[in-house]
């Protein structure tokens, strides 16, 4: 019925990892269809949002960026506290980003336990000469019961699909 499409779902998504892995970039992406120039490191935390169609539903996922600095991380609890998915980014050309990747999942579960949507996204896949493998990124996802998603934000690789992906899931089981 017209009813049922006009159902209208809303997710707070929050974005962690460290410094200059993408997490803006992606977001940026994702919303504008475009990266910014510049790299601008982010001060504190603000979110942009954006409406898609999926499943004949209206989701808007509310993005919430971050900056990975060491100063910021005492704010993560409280914005991490409503979030129905915490998307933890490294950069493949990067390993310290991905070996980082489990301090943030440890604030994300101190926090939440599970009950919240663990998200892994390996970015910039577009750089060749990678230091941490798809392989590598699949394995600790599975045993850590997290999402994966490989994306470029830089060439808009997989990240209409890694959202869209997403809105499915955090809707759940139709
Ligand atoms: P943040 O600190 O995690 O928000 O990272 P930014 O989004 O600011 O990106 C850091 C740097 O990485 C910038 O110079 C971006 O242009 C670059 N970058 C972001 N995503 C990609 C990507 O997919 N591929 C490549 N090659 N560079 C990227
Ligand atoms: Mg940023």
């Amino acid at each position: 019925s017209a009813n049922k499409s006009k159902a209208f779902a809303k997710f707070k998504i929050v974005f962690i990892g460290n410094q200059a892995v993408g997490k803006t970039s992606i977001i940026a992406r994702f919303v504008y269809e475009q990266i910014p120039q510049q790299h601008q490191p982010t001060i504190g935390i603000d979110f942009l949002s954006k409406c898609i169609q999926v499943d004949n539903k209206t989701v808007r996922l509310q993005l919430w960026d971050t900056a990975g600095q060491e100063r910021f991380r005492s704010l993560i609890p409280s914005y991490i506290r409503d979030s129905h998915a915490a998307v933890l980014c490294y950069d493949v050309s990067n390993a310290q980003t991905f070996i980082d990747i489990k301090q943030w999942l440890e604030y994300v579960r101190e926090e939440r336990g599970s009950d919240v949507l663990g998200v892994l996204i390996a970015n910039k896949i577009d750089i060749e000469d990678r230091a941490v493998t798809t392989e590598e990124g699949e394995k600790f996802a599975k045993e850590q019961d997290l999402l994966y998603y490989e994306v470029s934000a830089k060439e808009g690789t997989n990240v209409q699909s890694t959202f869209k992906n997403l809105a499915l899931k955090l809707l759940g089981p139709i």
